[in-house]
């Protein structure tokens, strides 16, 4: 459902130029755990950000759903990767002032529902993530493992096909960075597409596909399960 082929990335500050990444061909199928790994500054997140359409690569081009994105203007590329993709991050990004209900439901701000409509769903991600009891707390009432559950409820809470996780156990310790997978992977078995950048090998195993970047490039590839 998502396919790379031939990408380049070039970031260009006043001095510096970065090749990010260099002639990068990956595709990603429907219902596959992909885990991307290698050492920092390799370029994980860049090949994240262009899979979830949070960037445009220099060269080549990004399909999702055989339809290449290259020509689309910035409006509809925003409606396809908010239909598409939902986002977590290493850092949870939770709104502190908001209520663990409230921050759910901001994704769902922009689609035409009714209030009531949007707490509903917003209840269902956040039972879906074993948050059911905590939907009135506010983020810092919460462990580091409860608020990135809830950043998770914030990412599927639009029933986007793909969710896309950059070092989502980065931050938690080993028994909440286990828990996380947990619910990583029952979402995967529910149907959800997962692609996640990750340190940690032994994580890695549980995942359906390793794919291994270095230096921009891909460099291995290894299939554990069937998708
Ligand atoms: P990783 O996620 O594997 O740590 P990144 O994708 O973040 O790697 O970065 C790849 C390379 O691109 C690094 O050399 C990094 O410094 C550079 N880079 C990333 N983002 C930017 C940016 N916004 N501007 C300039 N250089 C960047
Ligand atoms: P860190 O590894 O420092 O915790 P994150 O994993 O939170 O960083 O974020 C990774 C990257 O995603 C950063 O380059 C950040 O700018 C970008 N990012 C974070 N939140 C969003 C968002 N809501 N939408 C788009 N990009 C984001």
């Amino acid at each position: 459902m998502i396919r790379l082929h031939n990408v380049s990335k070039t970031y260009r500050t006043d001095k510096v130029e970065t090749l990010a990444l260099k002639d990068i061909d990956l595709a990603v199928e429907r219902g596959e755990f992909v885990a991307l790994m290698g050492p920092s500054g390799c370029g994980k997140s860049t090949l994240l950000n262009l899979i979830g359409l949070l960037d445009r690569p220099g060269r080549g081009s990004v399909e999702i759903d055989g339809a290449a994105i290259g020509s689309y203007g910035d409006k509809t590329v925003a409606r396809l990767r908010n239909r598409t993709f939902g986002f977590v991050f290493q850092s949870f990004h939770l709104i502190p002032d908001l209520r663990v209900i409230d921050n759910v439901e901001l994704p769902l701000l922009y689609r035409s529902l009714s209030g009531g409509e949007r707490r509903k769903l917003a209840r269902e991600a956040l039972t879906r993530v074993g948050l059911g009891a905590r939907m009135d707390h506010f983020p810092n009432q919460l462990s580091g493992g409860q608020q990135q559950r809830v950043a998770i409820a914030r990412a599927i809470v639009g029933r986007p096909h793909v969710l896309l996780a950059d070092e989502p156990t980065g931050n938690l310790d080993s028994k909440m960075g286990a828990e996380i997978m947990d619910l990583l992977l029952q979402l995967n078995a529910e149907g959800t597409t997962v692609v996640m950048v990750t340190h940690d090998e032994q994580e890695a195993r549980r995942v359906g596909r390793i794919v291994r970047v270095f230096d921009g490039q891909l460099v291995g590839q290894e299939q554990l399960h069937a998708a």
